[in-house]
């Protein structure tokens, strides 16, 4: 039989901190605390089974369940000293979810279940309050009523509205007790309208309905997007918190908060948060009420509010003390929740806390510096897709510009876009390709989807841990929260700040780093690698196996390759150095060319600027291998189209424009991606790999006389099937060489390889490195020819494949481990057999996906080659993956 439930108390509890996939997250930490030691509120986790059950039962509940449920209230009653039916002190509970991973928002809650006609009067006496008791009380109709009984929100917002309008009152602090008690019964009302039968007064039936209702939560809409983006999987349900209420909202000796042991935005060692005083807990996340912060120094850098070390010092310096212990214990950055009941500290949550990627570094550093966790730890503990946040842009502060306001930088990096209101026309506009700015008062988890699509959030409240901070930085989006005078009129789709009016459409640039809002489009400025950055890098190489070379063919590309500590270049892209102006006439002169005369005198053209290319690019990289590979034009991108573009090359050529335009026909695909491309060229038209060749020695002899150090030179012939075709390129390459040693009397070395981009190569790879010193398994194409996928084309289906779980990633993405993973796997121990010493290396886009090196690793290839701003993923990916295999 199952156990269902499990308690916790002050200095015991049934279940850990390691329990989490049963108890949840909230529910394993409440227990980690009461065994701790730290005041945690009584109270029980029933498990994620329970929500197993009530999903596979046609959302009932386990028929033994009330049996635990009598058994694990009777001992809430014990340990807090009073239970639901105590006439004189009523026990009132908080119903809350709690799944393994933390979903902030997305489910439901009810707080203050057991409050009833009789209750709330006994409450009233107890706390010597009434006004308080019937708020609560009135709270709790609203919350449950919506939450369990399906009523909407607005109906109470409403009818609360048109009371306060009757008695010309304004805000809800002016209400007294007997206004409360009036609101109460006109909450019931609709109640009894809405559903029929009266408000439920009988707590043990409150609490079944909350359960039910917060289990049910765990399938909502919002949920379910949420988990969707998140990758959380649907089976791992929710566990149910119940727990004892204390009250953050009894008095103004009453407060409640939330914070971290670490600053969740920068890494700072110093300890981070907001509270309210007289408040709820939802009071502080939902951003209607902007926070003071916790700490003097805080405050000092911020605001004007009175911190809670200045206000409750004591509660401080307690809460202070449980955050560091909690920090030793988990060894991670936490997250807290805690309230003051006059003048009482409850601990509420903790959990290891969301940072931003530049603070998760700075605390994985530190905390292996300060010995808490070891250097291979810190590693592990940082996404390496995480670190891209590091690589955003901020605004050049060399660059004056007007700050229209400020607000609190709630998640760094910047970003420039057109204003949008909605999430809707965020996700639209986005979905066209434009960069839009989603700017609200407050978000809420309705905008998940529009944050998503834009490219920062703005809105005029909230504080560091409103839902906008918290669900930006997870995101990785910059934010600014509370940004000060903006005042948003969402029907005339405008704000005003600063006696401007901007509307929808306009640019603006949110810097979530400093919390500025700057009208118009500001120049960026990309982040120097330095601090931690660098120290985690060194870290990452020295654990890694694998090395990580970049994708390069521009001197732009090949120098910031060097700067995020490329170890070479694993593949240019000769063709993408035609692109630009007149060069791409050339080419198009030597493809159209229709005897190898007009060939070579376009070839002629194109030599001096290889050579000039690759000299730059042996200079940037003295010292380091640089893979060249030949000519791999897909046709169609190359082949001149309009009329104007053929005019061009006819002129060029000195050729009449409808011959061209025929021969331009003759040569158009049906399938330009299995066509005349990658080494076929070079077999049909030796010449030009003779160019290339010569280009490559030429430039090679010109940059060593420069640098001083003789370029490391690797040719690549990309899409080989056979060791014939690969030998036929060879013995070109190796008479070019020969030539050119003959002219200057200097002889390059080089080392010749195989790209390995289809399966037959993958199956010849022995024979193939028979004559390849080195093999680069070109994923990319291997994908497409594998899986019989165009790449061209597999946007208009493969969303659906990976949505409806027949993939489970794009392929072009992260490797089809099972099919084109056992390809590679095939092809590495085939050549390594034919050749021992071969190297083996990928310069697909997988190259610098975290999760396809994991796979290399395992596979054991030499080194994977990406795409420059993906090296330090790349560098951090490679260690983990080591490190993983190492165990
Ligand atoms: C590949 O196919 O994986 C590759 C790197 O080459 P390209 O993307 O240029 O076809
Ligand atoms: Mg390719």
């Amino acid at each position: 039989m199952s156990k269902w439930a499990y308690n916790f108390r002050q200095g015991e509890a049934d279940g850990a901190a390691s329990m989490k996939e049963l108890l949840g997250g909230k529910g394993a930490g409440l227990a980690e605390m009461a065994r701790l030691g730290l005041p945690v509120p009584p109270g029980f986790t029933l498990t994620t089974e329970v929500c197993a059950y009530f999903y596979a039962h046609d959302k009932t509940l386990p028929p033994d369940l009330s049996e635990e449920l009598d058994a694990a209230l009777t001992h809430l009653g014990d340990v807090a000293g009073h239970s639901f039916d105590d006439p004189d002190w009523p026990l009132l509970v908080s119903v809350r979810s709690g799944a393994r991973a933390s979903m902030p928002g997305m489910m439901d809650t009810v707080l203050n279940l057991g409050l009833n006609d009789n209750t709330v009067g006994a409450l009233a006496k107890k706390c010597g309050d009434e006004r308080f008791a019937f708020d609560c009380y009135r709270r709790f109709i609203e919350m449950y009523s919506s939450v369990v009984l399906g009523v909407a929100h607005h109906e109470f917002e409403e009818a609360l509205e048109q009371y306060k309008e009757r008695r010309a009152i304004i805000l809800d602090a002016e209400l007294h007790a007997d206004d409360w008690r009036a609101v109460v019964a006109l909450y019931k009302e609709i109640v009894a309208e809405h559903n029929g039968v009266d408000f439920p007064q009988n707590p043990h039936q409150q609490l079944l309905g909350a359960i039910k209702a917060v289990l049910s939560s765990w399938m909502n809409h919002r949920a379910i997007v949420y988990r969707e983006l998140h990758n959380i999987p649907a089976d791992w349900g929710t566990a149910v918190n119940v727990q004892a209420m204390v009250f953050g909202n009894m008095d103004d000796n009453s407060a409640t908060g939330v914070a971290f042991s670490r600053n969740p935005s920068t890494g700072a060692r110093e300890l981070y948060g907001e509270f309210l005083i007289n408040a709820q807990g939802e009071d502080v996340v939902a951003g209607m009420r902007t926070p003071h912060p916790i700490s003097e120094a805080a405050r000092q850098r911020a605001s004007d509010a009175p911190s809670l070390e200045a206000t409750m010092p004591a509660i401080f310096a307690e809460f202070k003390a449980y955050a560091e212990k909690l920090e030793a214990h988990y060894r991670d950055m936490q997250d807290m929740e805690f309230t003051v009941e006059r003048g009482k500290l409850w601990m509420l949550q903790t959990r290891g806390g969301k940072r931003t990627a530049p603070a998760a570094l700075k605390i994985a550093v530190d905390m292996a510096n300060e010995g808490l966790i070891t250097r291979n730890d810190a590693l592990m503990r940082i996404d390496p897709a995480s670190l891209d946040q590091l690589l955003h842009p901020t605004v050049d502060p060399e660059i004056g510009h007007a700050v229209l306001t400020s607000g609190l930088p709630a998640s760094p990096g910047a970003a420039c876009g057109e204003i949008v209101f909605g999430p809707e026309e965020a996700m639209e506009l986005a979905g066209q390709g434009r960069k839009v700015i989603l700017v609200r008062v407050e978000t809420s988890p309705e905008d998940i989807g529009g944050m998503h699509a834009a490219q920062a959030i703005l809105t005029a409240r909230g504080g560091m841990t409103s839902h906008a901070a918290v669900v930006a930085r997870g995101m990785g989006k910059p934010c600014v929260t509370a940004a000060v005078g903006l005042r948003i009129d969402y029907e005339d789709q405008s704000f005003s700040v600063a006696g401007r009016r901007f509307r929808k459409g306009d640019m603006i640039t949110v810097d979530g780093s400093s919390g500025q809002v700057i009208a118009g489009a500001v120049k960026m400025r990309r982040p120097e690698l330095t601090g931690e950055f660098a120290v985690l890098m060194g870290w990452a190489d020295a654990a890694r196996r694998l090395k990580v070379r970049a994708n390069a063919e521009t001197p732009m590309d090949a120098k910031a390759a060097r700067k995020f500590g490329a170890e070479g270049i694993g593949l240019a892209r000769t063709e993408h150095m035609f692109f630009e102006g007149e060069r791409i006439v050339a080419v198009r002169e030597m493809i159209l060319a229709d005897s190898a005369d007009g060939r070579k005198a376009a070839l002629a053209k194109l030599l001096p600027m290889q050579r000039d290319d690759f000299k730059e690019l042996f200079e940037i990289m003295a010292g380091l291998p640089v893979t060249i590979r030949l000519l791999d034009p897909p046709l169609h991108e190359f082949l001149p189209h309009s009329d104007a573009e053929i005019a061009h090359v006819a002129t060029a050529m000195g050729a009449d424009p409808s011959k061209l335009r025929k021969r331009a026909q003759e040569l158009s695909e049906f399938n330009p991606m299995l066509g005349f491309r990658g080494v076929r060229l070079g077999v049909a038209f030796p010449e030009i790999v003779d160019m290339q060749a010569r280009a490559i020695f030429e430039a090679a002899i010109a940059a060593a006389a420069e640098t001083g150090e003789p370029a490391q030179i690797e040719i690549m012939v990309p899409l080989v099937f056979s060791k014939a075709e690969l030998d036929l390129i060879k013995r070109r390459v190796d008479e070019t060489a020969q030539a050119i040693e003959a002219e200057t009397g200097l002889r390059s070395s080089y080392h010749i390889g195989a790209m390995i981009e289809l399966p037959r190569a993958t199956l010849r790879a022995g024979d193939i490195a028979l004559t390849a010193e080195f093999l680069s398994f070109g994923t990319n194409d291997l994908t497409q020819t594998a899986l019989g996928i165009s790449r061209d084309d597999a946007g208009a289906f493969l969303g659906a494949y990976v949505a409806r779980g027949v993939l489970p990633a794009d392929p072009f993405v992260t490797i089809d481990q099972e099919g084109v993973g056992e390809l590679v796997a095939i092809g590495c121990e085939r050549a390594r057999k034919a050749r021992p010493n071969v190297a083996l290396g990928v310069c697909g886009e997988h190259g610098g996906d975290p999760a396809s090196i994991a796979f290399f690793e395992e596979v054991g290839v030499d080194y994977v080659s990406c795409s420059p701003f993906r090296v330090p993923i790349a560098r951090l990916a490679a260690a983990r993956a080591a490190l993983r295999r190492k165990g």
